[in-house]
């Protein structure tokens, strides 16, 4: 296909003319090249006031019992609410939320300071998040566990998974968890720092939330991130298989937001990788300096415009022309290291593992490649429930244990181990799988349908390369 420039300019009839207003407007981008036709103003540009923006007052939550008690925490730029149902985990979440104000202020030019500090609300269940998320976004972002609210400020994400207190008191806040809260403090600081925030278009919303998180969580040490972490990793697993049928929308498309035919998994991860695309290459520097700009300016009707005519004019036919066609290129140089959605809990943090409950009904360890690993422990799950063990690694079938609940009893106790050639099971006694494992794992699942898993008990989990 012919490269195309951002559809933007074609759609919009004035957008030469706008683009030029913007790129000599703005001194932090490269200065234009020479228009025949003078700058103009529009009626709505007007003049900055002076001294920073202070957004408008934030709308209340609305009074749900969801919303009750917890604890609060305050840092620099957020306030984090810990609500009941667990073990406060406020200062480890607002950790992972001040993380990300760096990176804001130098990406688009997030201030200093924040006058007004925007609210990180950690629910403890599925069921308190939908409360909230219903009466804000009527169910869109239900699938989400966690979402970002213009209006009132605030965040709420979803603690995952739901392990024992024990569990979590051993691991912590978990790596998706924590990147959840980075991801939504992104989007927190973009609506507290810039009038103009709720017309960002939304591919470079979540591109900036996508990255910013990503590269705070490996900076603290909470993630490998990107290709080699568990959550980012299986979303570009999803848009690689995309890629590869040739669905995936293409650079300009996705600049255009034209994501709507992309599953879950694979819209982040089309999203993450276009924008790390556009921030990590000779853009990138340039595209920062335009956000920094354009963020800063006064809200108005044709802000949207102007910044989509500037940004195609600033990243210049050529320069589109070359991305659109090294995109396939690029989106296939990673190697994910782990390719099944929806499931992980990851060895990130040198042998320390973290959780995920990706989708539902299923929960899974994700190790990096081990050919000795041991499993053993005790879970407990309702009477009836079809749940499983499941080992395998990329390109090799996945070795299911089934783990029926004996009648009689609450629990039900298991031992899985590889020992470099075999992988054997033992579920209450009795030896249930015994099979050749010829090579290192790198997934350890547990499928178990929603809510029927009620605890692990002392698991024991350990995974070597020898
Ligand atoms: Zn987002």
């Amino acid at each position: 296909m012919p490269p195309r420039v951002l559809p933007i300019v074609a759609a919009t009839a004035t957008a030469a003319v706008l683009a030029m207003i913007v790129t000599a407007a703005v001194p932090a981008v490269r200065s234009p090249a020479p228009r025949d036709a003078p700058p103009q103003t529009l009626p709505d540009l007007v003049a900055a006031p002076e001294g920073p923006w202070l957004p408008p007052p934030a709308a209340p939550l609305p009074d749900l019992p969801s919303l009750r008690g917890g604890t609060e925490r305050v840092g620099a730029h957020f306030r984090v609410v810990s609500l009941p149902g667990g073990a406060d985990c406020s200062a480890e979440a607002l950790a992972a939320a001040e993380s990300v104000w760096p990176l804001c202020r130098a990406w688009f030019g997030a201030p200093d300071s924040v006058r007004e500090k925007p609210t990180v609300w950690i629910h403890w269940s599925e069921a308190s998040y939908h409360e909230v998320e219903r009466a804000l976004t009527g169910g869109r972002l239900a699938r989400n566990l966690a979402f970002a609210h213009l209006a009132t400020r605030s965040a709420h994400v979803v603690l995952q998974a739901r392990i024992p207190d024990e569990a979590r008191s051993a691991i912590g806040l978990h790596e998706v968890t924590r990147r959840l809260v980075a991801h939504e403090s992104v989007h927190l600081a973009r609506y507290v720092t810039s009038p103009n925030a709720g017309k960002h278009p939304q591919w470079l919303a979540d591109g900036l939330a996508l990255c910013i998180s990503d590269e705070a969580c490996r900076a603290a040490g909470w993630s490998v991130a990107f290709a080699e972490c568990a959550v980012t990793s299986t979303r570009i697993a999803a848009a690689q298989k995309e890629a590869r049928a040739g669905e995936l929308p293409d650079f300009t498309e996705l600049l255009s937001g034209e994501t709507a035919d992309l599953g879950f998994q694979s819209r982040y991860g089309a999203r993450h990788l276009a924008a790390r695309m556009l921030f990590d290459g000779r853009t990138g520097e340039t595209v920062r300096a335009y956000l920094r700009a354009r963020f800063a300016e006064p809200d108005g009707p044709h802000w949207r415009a102007l910044f989509d005519a500037g940004l195609s004019d600033l990243l210049t036919v050529r320069t589109l022309a070359a991305a659109h066609s090294e995109f396939p290129r690029w989106v296939l140089r990673f190697e994910p290291r782990w390719d099944d959605p929806g499931l992980s809990l990851d060895t990130g943090r040198a042998g320390r593992w973290i959780q995920w409950a990706g989708a539902a009904g299923r929960t899974a360890w994700r190790i990096h490649p081990a050919r000795i690993v041991t499993v053993a422990g005790e879970a407990e799950f309702l009477s009836g429930a079809e749940c499983a063990l499941r080992f395998g690694s990329p390109g090799r079938p996945v070795v299911t244990v089934p783990l029926r609940r004996p009648a009689g009893a609450a629990t039900t106790r298991f031992r899985v181990t590889l020992d470099g050639s075999r992988l054997r099971a033992t579920v209450d006694g009795a030896q249930t799988v015994d099979v050749p494992f010829d090579g290192p794992a790198s997934a350890v699942g547990l499928t178990a349908p929603p809510e029927c898993l009620l605890a692990w008990n002392g698991v024991e989990f350990s995974a070597s390369a020898r």
